[in-house]
């Protein structure tokens, strides 16, 4: 059972993610670092321009060049998950996203 703080903190997100989500588009892309081969064949498709090779060297795929999704400007087209060779990628309806505390940060004000 997560202490009052945290649940606050939660129900804090929450709110604020439940207000962005009016501009959200209905689905959102979700790449699956663990697999993503770094090929960029995603980069190249994403008309906002939203994948981007991993920035922080701290993170374990930053050395192989994995990719990772910027999901607040990502718009939903579904053409990342369509040219992935390895079904890196999956569109995941943004209610899903937003109740999730892993995507939390990413949305973040
Ligand atoms: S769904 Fe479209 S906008 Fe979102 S990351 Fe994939 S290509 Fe970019
Ligand atoms: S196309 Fe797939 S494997 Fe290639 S960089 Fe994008 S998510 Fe990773």
């Amino acid at each position: 059972m997560a202490s009052p703080e945290t649940e606050a903190i939660r129900a804090a997100w929450f709110e604020r993610a439940m207000a962005k989500k009016k501009k959200l588009p209905k689905q959102l892309a979700i790449l699956d670092e663990d697999i993503c081969t770094g090929c960029d064949a995603c980069v190249a498709v994403c008309p906002v321009d939203c994948i981007d090779k991993i920035a922080d060297p701290a993170h374990p795929g930053y050395a192989m060049g994995i990719c990772t999704i910027d999901l607040p400007v990502c718009i939903g087209c579904k053409l990342c998950a369509q040219v992935c060779p390895w079904d890196v990628i999956t569109m995941v309806p943004t209610d899903q996203v937003l109740m999730s505390s892993k995507f939390a940060e990413a949305f973040q004000a």
